[in-house]
Formats: C-alpha cells, structure tokens, sequence
C-alpha cells in the first residue's frame, strides 16, 4: 500500500473502550484497533475508571494499529480525539497522578446533591448559563464530591496544585508529557461550568460546586493544533489537532453543518442532535443545549435529546427473555409480519429519557392476545425504538419551530433495514445511512485534518461523506397516526409507574 503524509489518526475513547482509527485523505478506514478496558462498580449508582487504564488502554491501540499497518509517525498528519462526555477526572499538576478514579457520566453518587440545588430553585439559572439540566450526568458535581472527599484536596486545588479534566483533556495532557491543559467547547459544555453564550468558564457556577478557577483546562477550539505528541510515545511529534465529545464528534462526522440537519445514533440507546445554527436554541421541552463545535473562530450549537433504552431493547429480549439468538435475527422476525397487530412495547426498562425524563416509569408490553406471537413483541420493541426518536424529534420541532427535512443515522441498530424503514414511516421523512457507520471517529479525523490542511474546506469533508442507503416514508400518513395513537396510550400507562425513583 502507498503511504503519505495525509493519514489522520482518531483517537475514540468510549466508555467500555478505547479505539484508533486511522483515515486517510479520502475519509476511508486505513487501520482500526479496540480494546475493552474495566468497568468499576464500587457501589450501587457509583461507576469508576481507572485514569491510567484509560490512558494505557489508548496508547496501546494507538501503537497496535500503526504496528498492524506499517504506519509510522511521519505517515501520520495529525491526531484527532473524540471521547465519552463528563466523565470527570482530577490529578495532581506536578507528578500527573490523579488523586481519584475518573467518576463516569453514568454515576450516580452527586443525585442527592443535584436534587437540593433543584430544590433550592437554581434550576433555571443552570439551565439558562450551561443550557443543561440540573442532573449528576454533568461534571460538576463530580469535580465537587472528589473536592469533598479526597483528604487534602481542597488546599491542593487553592494552590493551584491540582487540574481537572474531561477524558478529551486528560489524554492530551497524557499524550503531550503534561505540557497541555486543554479542552474545546463542546466538551466544556457538558461540565456545567462553562457559560454557552459567553463562551467562558462560569465565575458564579465555580463558587456553587466550589470549584477553584486554577484547576481548569483552557478552552480552544474543536480544530486547531493544541501541541504535539511527546517523544517516546507513538506517534511521536504529530500535532493533536481535533477533539470533540462522542455526540459532537459524529453530528460532524454526519457532516449535519447546517441549522435543521440532525443525526440519530442508533446504538445501546439512541442520541439525537440537531445543528441549531451560531446560537442556542433554548428548549422548552426538556432538550439540552449545547456546543456543537468551534470551528474557524465560528461557535455551533445543537440541541440535543437522548433516549435510554434502543438497541437495549433487542438485547434485552435477547439476553434476557432469549427471544433471539443475535440482535441482527429481529430485522427477519419483524418484517415477516404486517404490523405489530395492536401490541406495544415501551421499554423503559431504566425509566424514560428525553423528552419524558420519567425514572420512575417502567417497562411494558400492551396489546397482548392468544394471537400474539414472539414475533409480535420483537416487532414492537423495534418499533418502540423508531417511536422514541419520533418523540424527540417532535420535541426539537417544537423548540425550533421548523419540521425536519431528513435524518443521518449511525450506530450498531442503524443497519436494521425494517427499523430504519419504519423509523422513515413515523418521521414522514427520509433516513440516511452513510458508507462509514464510524461516523464518531471520521468526525474527529475530519477536525484534526481540517487543522493542519489535509483538507482545506468544509464542502470538501461533505464530498466525503457518501450515503450507502436512503429509506423513503411508504405507509399513509393514517396508518401512522393509529400507531403514533397507540405508542402515546402505551407510554402514558407506563409513566410514574414506581413511587419513588432509584437514585
Ligand atoms: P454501543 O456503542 O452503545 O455499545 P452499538 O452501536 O455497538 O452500541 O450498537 C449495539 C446495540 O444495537 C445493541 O444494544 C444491540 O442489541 C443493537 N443492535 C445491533 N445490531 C442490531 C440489529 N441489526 N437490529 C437491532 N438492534 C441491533
């Protein structure tokens, strides 16, 4: 194979492992390597990773997939990272021990504290400064418990002796020898520290969480060289010149560059976002704001909605009732059928999402006779993935006043024909599944490469980006709205299901 200097190499650090996909000029996979890294559980609610691990487990894919590929540094024209959002880790300056095990965006330790700043009335100004709302899923909190319970902390951080970081911030720190401290926007805006409309870390967010200012990263933008990888690590020398949080990351990837253009990623549960334009667009339906990117000294922003259980829904009849052998049989199972014949699934298995945000709901199936068969539930559960997404889009609808046009799919349950035909039937709008279903790590390489020229212009990363398959709406609008009926019927019946919420 011929080398050149234009390969892009995307660092995506997940929350169950850590990858290394290496582009090249075309936006085509070269090279990829993942390996899976420990999950630590030390209580019910508290999820943990080892800093270290996160890190070793990078590099080491990092190296593997040069190692796989004969790629050397030289080949390499810059590194872009994506990475899990809010996970939040803290270290010492001076030796770049962390002090703690990164708190994961998923641990739920800091509820009980987010609860009293709700009930203290706070939630608006939150939500109006950081466009997020008040929840443990943020970092901040996080930053606050570890402040609060590692002894000695706090006068640490007043000396200016202790750095927080996202994971994005971490690896750069690692990946340059500590010489960087550094984030971008979009993953400062997941901390709810970070003011979205001045752009700038939060002076009055700082005092409420207790934060000392010394401890954060500096701010730059999604695509820019930040430094250069140390010498002693692989790839030695290549500028770090991308980084984006998971969600983001892939919305660039999808190439979604304009106001209305949104991307769903189908995959343990489904994530929209939607290009909201150079402003945010306030929710009043329980979305989220946030920063899509900084890109050419130009602020994006997206709204954003996430639902809990998608793809977790197959694998839950699966793995749980054992209805399939492999996720990939439901796509046979539910086309076989005409409809899912007046039977419901709605799978709040871990309460509701977006834009219910219900934990005390749970799952149910309704519409059950002597005539239903497995086929029916599996039909029903891949139809409640496609009538979730249809709420959210709904919900971004009524907050930006305009319908949507089309919608760019990713993730592992995108490749179910039957779900994303349907999905294109309850939308009324057409779905588009590209070439490249990494769309997360092309997005990080397209911001990296974007940097240091391999690609020169935006409209030339959309040439990039080619659609493998269009689903066009085929149902009638009124066989629709009957089901669209019966979903709305189901969920109310599921909702407040518990009394009192797990937290
Ligand atoms: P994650 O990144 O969240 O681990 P993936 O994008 O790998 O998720 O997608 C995996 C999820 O998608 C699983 O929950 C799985 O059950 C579901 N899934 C994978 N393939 C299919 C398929 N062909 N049809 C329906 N669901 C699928």
């Amino acid at each position: 194979m011929k080398k050149n200097a234009s390969y892009v190499m995307a660092v995506d650090q997940g929350t169950t492992s850590s990858r290394a996909v290496v582009y090249d000029v075309k936006g085509r996979v070269v090279g990829m390597s993942q390996k899976e890294f420990t999950q630590r559980f030390p209580k019910p609610g508290w999820v943990e990773h080892k800093p270290e691990e996160i890190w070793s487990s990078q590099a080491s894919v990092m190296a593997e997939v040069m190692a796989s590929k004969s790629i050397k540094a030289q080949h390499l024209s810059a590194i872009g990272i994506t990475n899990q959002r809010e996970t939040t880790v803290v270290w010492e300056r001076k030796t770049g021990k962390p002090i703690y095990n990164a708190i994961v965006w998923q641990d739920r330790r800091t509820a009980q504290f987010m609860d009293q700043l709700k009930a203290d009335g706070l939630g608006p100004m939150l939500f109006e400064k950081t466009g997020l709302v008040p929840d443990a899923y943020f970092s901040a909190s996080k930053i606050k418990w570890i402040l609060d319970n590692v002894g000695g902390a706090k006068a640490k951080a007043e000396k200016g002796l202790l750095a927080f970081g996202t994971v994005d911030t971490w690896l750069i720190w690692k990946l340059s020898g500590g010489e960087i401290h550094a984030t971008d926007p979009s993953n400062a805006s997941r901390t709810m520290l970070y003011n979205i409309h001045t752009c700038q870390w939060d002076n009055e967010l700082l005092n409420l969480f207790g934060i000392h200012p010394s401890m954060l990263p500096e701010v730059k933008s999604s695509s820019e060289i930040y430094g250069y990888v140390s010498k002693g690590i692989a790839p030695a020398n290549v500028p770090i010149a991308g980084v984006a949080g998971d969600q983001q990351a892939s919305l660039f990837g999808q190439r979604c560059n304009q106001p209305g253009m949104a991307k769903t990623t189908y995959g343990t549960g489904c994530f929209l976002m939607m290009h909201t334009g150079s402003s945010p667009v306030a929710s009043s339906n329980q979305l989220l704001s946030t920063v899509a990117w900084k890109v050419g000294g130009k602020v994006s922003y997206a709204l954003e909605g996430s639902v809990f259980v998608g793809g977790a829904a197959i694998q839950w009849l699966r793995d749980g009732l054992g209805l399939l052998n492999k996720s990939g049989q439901s796509e046979k199972m539910a086309s076989r059928l005409k409809s899912s014949e007046g039977v419901y699934f709605v799978p709040a298995l871990t309460g509701l999402g977006a834009p219910y945000w219900d934990a005390d709901a749970r799952g149910a199936i309704f519409g059950l006779t002597r005539s239903t068969t497995k086929a029916h539930i599996v039909r029903a559960a891949l139809e409640s993935i496609a009538f979730q997404v249809k709420d959210v889009v709904d919900a971004m609808a009524r907050d930006t006043g305009e319908s949507l046009k089309e919608m760019r799919v990713d993730g592992g349950a995108a490749e179910n024909n039957f779900l994303m035909q349907f999905q294109s039937d309850v939308l009324r709008t057409n779905i588009l599944r590209p070439k490249n279903a990494e769309t997360t790590s092309l997005g990080a390489a397209f911001l990296a490469g974007l940097a240091v020229g391999v690609w020169q212009s935006e409209e030339e990363l959309d040439k990039l980006v080619k659609i493998k398959s269009v689903f066009k709406p085929l149902h009638s609008p009124e066989e629709i709205e009957a089901s669209l009926q019966g979903w709305q019927k189901a969920v109310s019946r599921s909702l407040h299901w518990v009394e009192t919420s797990n937290k």
